[in-house]
């Protein structure tokens, strides 16, 4: 077997780094939408966060996504996106324990 990299990403909101299958992606997309992408594969700028709501809301007080999509984010968008985030970490947490876990401890 082959050894891996594992592609690591920052947590906009608490800075740790983290494998990218750790971490939910939130993307703007080309039409300026911003919203949660659980197959990380959607055009547009990306931040990562944390699987974590404590994360979640880190990022809204501190406004970690204006940052990293560099647009401004309004209180409606951050209210959306952590109505979202709530049902998609069940999700993600399920599906991250289906996938084989094919990385090498490196
Ligand atoms: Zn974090």
């Amino acid at each position: 077997m082959k050894p891996r990299k594992i592609p690591q990403r920052k947590c906009v909101a608490c800075q740790e780094m983290m494998p990218k299958k750790e971490l939910i992606r939130i993307v703007r997309s080309p039409q300026g939408d911003i919203q949660i992408d659980l197959t990380g594969k959607k055009p547009g700028r990306g931040a990562y966060l944390c699987g974590k709501t404590s994360c979640f809301k880190l990022a809204k007080k501190s406004k970690a996504f204006e940052r990293a999509l560099k647009t401004p984010v309004s209180a409606d968008i951050y209210d959306r996106l952590e109505a979202d985030f709530i049902k998609v970490e069940d999700e993600f947490i399920a599906n991250k324990e289906n996938v084989p876990d094919d990385d090498d401890d490196e």
